[in-house]
């Protein structure tokens, strides 16, 4: 079973690095992709844990805004983590969302809220990317809302007034950094229409242009009817189709391994990269 998706400790999941290793080998799970929110912290730890029976894709999930402001994921697979372009790219996104962060923050107050910025760094474990699921756990330890789920729906959503962006790539220039540190580039979930405004099916071609090698098409956000529209674009610009949990431990309801990658894809995927750099025992 391939799984390309998953967080960790080293961003808004609740398993560490190690743990999720372990969970994903019990799952049955033979090749596993960590993809933490512009971080690649838990890669070393997660290769620690390896077992002969489970190999590691290592990736990263960025942040990309279109410059129509439409958030957009772009995983990265399989590229050089030494590569000072690609951890340039991640780490001016971890940056920028400190300030983004207390900005939420501050709204929030404004409006009464009992928040501190002290109380999100209490929920964010010590080398997480800070996201809004941090802000949220502090939002259910301060007994202001009963889950994470419910912080995102009542307050912390696309479209609510606490909302804040932080400075991210452009997905063509994510892709770009991506392709120029040997990795491969797959978009994550782009028709998960409940978390927002979502692309088109035009701009696809453009990010193909930039380098684009895949669609992540089967995504518990993605129902069935956008599933074979999103087929039918990767098969008509040629790109791998990915499926993958997106797991994020018991901060969602996503299992490992709910959904999968065809061994064909991945082995279509995996040739894209400029190196063979899946790690195994
Ligand atoms: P950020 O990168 O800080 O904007 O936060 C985005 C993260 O919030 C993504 O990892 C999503 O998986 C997570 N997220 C979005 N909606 C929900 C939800 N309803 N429950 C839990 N996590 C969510
Ligand atoms: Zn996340
Ligand atoms: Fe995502
Ligand atoms: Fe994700």
């Amino acid at each position: 079973m391939i799984d390309l998706h998953t967080h960790t400790t080293a961003s808004d999941g609740t398993d560490t690095p190690f743990a999720l290793v372990k969970k994903a080998l019990a799952a049955g799970v033979t090749t596993l992709g960590i993809t933490d929110h512009d971080s690649t912290a838990g890669w070393s730890e997660a290769v620690s844990a390896l077992q002969p029976q489970i190999q590691l894709a290592l990736g990263a999930e960025v942040s990309c805004l279109t410059p129509d402001g439409i958030s957009v994921h772009m995983l990265g697979l399989l590229f050089d983590g030494d590569n000072v372009k690609m951890q340039e790219m991640l780490s001016d996104s971890r940056d920028t969302r400190l300030p983004r962060m207390r900005k939420m923050v501050a709204l929030l107050q404004a409006d009464g809220f009992d928040i501190s910025l002290d109380d999100v760094y209490k929920a964010a474990p010590g080398q997480a990317t800070i996201g809004r699921p941090h802000l949220a756990d502090a939002l259910v330890a301060k007994q202001i809302v009963a889950s994470r789920d419910e912080a995102f729906t009542d307050l912390l959503h696309n479209e609510s007034k606490y909302y804040v962006t932080h400075a991210a790539p452009t997905p063509a220039d994510a892709i770009a950094t991506i392709k120029s540190a040997g990795g491969v580039a797959v978009i994550a979930h782009p028709f998960a229409s409940r978390r927002g405004q979502i692309l088109t099916a035009e701009t696809f071609q453009e990010l193909v242009a930039a380098g684009l090698d895949g669609i992540e098409v089967h995504h518990r956000d993605q129902n069935e009817t956008e599933q074979s529209v999103l087929i039918s674009i990767a098969r008509e610009l040629n790109l791998v189709i990915t499926g993958a949990s997106d797991y994020h431990g018991t901060g969602k309801l996503n299992s490992l391994a709910e959904n999968s990658t065809h061994p064909a894809e991945w082995e279509a995927l995996e040739a894209r990269a400029n190196a063979r750099r899946v790690v195994k025992l």
